[in-house]
Order: structure tokens, then C-alpha cells, then sequence
């Protein structure tokens, strides 16, 4: 059954794809389901959606076992700030990390993928904006933290950002994928409900929207 927010991003996917001259289908949307529940997300799997994001392992633990169960092919991004002492479930649910950030996390991580022998692709989320509040690692920090996660066997495929809230993402967006170039990794998430065409232009490959596909989300509970 069709979707009509769902409709409405392809197509602005797709316009933006072709004005930078690249290809649709190089652009992952991750529908962030974050705050959403079954009932909420069931639309989006009905249309044909299989790409999800959430930012906490405790949430997705308990409503994903239940939609897997009906749409085995789902694929389960962690966006959010993850501790080392989840590293275990986070393996264990998601299909990707984009929130690997520090030396503990990625030990963490590495050691659970071994133990699991479930070898996840990882993008490395940098501190893009230098907030001090915020998750991700240094911009210096981007080529020792690369180094580590491939020594403990991570498959790195790209880096990820939130720029700062209110201001133009676009030099952000821009200095991600120059880190990404310089480091030689292929793959960028970045871009948000606001900004994801701005992101598609400057390269983007993984997009993460949410309150364009579902709404606006109850302040309290992000
Ligand atoms: C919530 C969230 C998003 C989606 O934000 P929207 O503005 O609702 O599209 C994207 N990325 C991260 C890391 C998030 O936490």
C-alpha cells in the first residue's frame, strides 16, 4: 500500500540525486522510528520500507523482535549515543552502527562481533561541529580511531555527523566528506528531515529522516 509521506521523500530523493548526477539507488533512507511504535511504523513496512533507524538499544529491543518476526528482510540501524556496556545487544539487534566514537566503544564492539560472529558495518560519527555536548569523535581523532576499529576486525564503511542544531549544514556536510575522502572510506551518513537534499548534493549515502515520514515527535520523549 502506497504511503504518501514515503512518496513524497523518494521523489525529493530522487530529484536531488539527479540534479548532483548520481544515482538513486546510492542513497540509503533510514526512516527513524525512534518514539514510534509498531502500529505507528507498520505503514512503512506495508509500502515496502525495510530501512530503519533507532537511537536506543532498550526501545528497539522491544518493539523489533515483533516486527522481524513479520518482515524478516528488515534492516536495523543504531543512530544514537551507545555505551560500551550495551555493545552486546547492540550487536545482537542492529544490522549497522553509526554511533562508534571512542576507543572504549570500539573495543566493545570488536570484542562482541567476535563473540557473536556477527560483523557489522560501522560508520565512525565524528563531532563534526565541535559541541561539546554532543557524540562523536574529534575530527583529529578520525584516523587513529579508524586504525583501531580495523585492528580489531570492524568493517568501517563510512563516517557519520549531526551538524549543529540551527545553523546552515552545508560546510558541515562538506568537511564530512572531505574526512571521508581524505581517509579514503566511501560511505557518508548525514541528513536529517531539514536538510537530507542538502546532504544528497554534498554526497550523502545514508539519510536519516524521521519527522518528515512520521511526523513531529512528542518533545519529551526524543
Ligand atoms: C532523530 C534523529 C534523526 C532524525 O531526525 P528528523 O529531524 O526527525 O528527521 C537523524 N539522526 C539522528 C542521529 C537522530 O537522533
Amino acid at each position: 500500500m502506497a504511503n504518501p509521506a514515503l512518496e513524497e521523500i523518494r521523489g525529493k530523493i530522487e530529484k536531488s540525486a539527479r540534479l548532483a548526477d548520481r544515482k538513486t539507488s546510492d542513497i540509503v533512507l533510514i526512516a527513524v522510528s525512534k518514539t514510534r511504535s509498531g502500529d505507528e511504523i507498520r505503514p512503512l513496512l506495508a509500502a515496502g520500507h525495510r530501512v530503519f533507524g533507532e537511537n536506543r538499544v532498550q526501545e528497539a529491543a522491544g518493539k523489533w523482535p515483533a516486527l522481524k518476526a513479520d518482515y524478516p528482510d528488515i534492516q536495523l540501524h543504531m543512530i544514537g549515543q551507545l555505551q560500551s556496556n550495551k555493545a552486546a545487544e547492540a550487536v545482537a539487534l542492529f544490522d549497522y552502527i553509526h554511533s562508534m566514537d571512542r576507543p572504549s566503544l570500539i573495543k566493545a564492539l570488536a570484542k562482541e562481533m567476535d563473540l557473536q560472529q556477527r560483523r557489522l558495518p560501522c560508520f565512525l560519527q565524528v563531532n563534526i561541529g565541535e559541541e561539546p555536548q554532543k557524540g562523536g569523535c574529534d575530527i583529529k581523532a578520525v584516523p587513529e580511531l579508524l586504525e583501531q576499529a580495523r585492528d580489531g576486525g570492524i568493517k568501517v564503511v563510512g563516517l557519520m555527523a549531526v551538524p549543529p542544531d540551527g545553523t546552515n549544514a552545508t560546510p558541515y556536510f562538506a568537511l564530512l566528506a572531505k574526512l571521508a575522502r581524505d581517509n579514503g572510506l566511501d560511505g557518508l551518513s548525514m541528513g536529517m528531515s531539514g536538510d537530507f537534499e542538502k546532504a544528497i548534493k554534498l554526497g550523502a549515502t545514508h539519510i536519516r529522516v524521521g519527522t518528515a515520514l512520521f511526523g513531529e515527535r512528542v518533545p519529551h520523549s526524543v
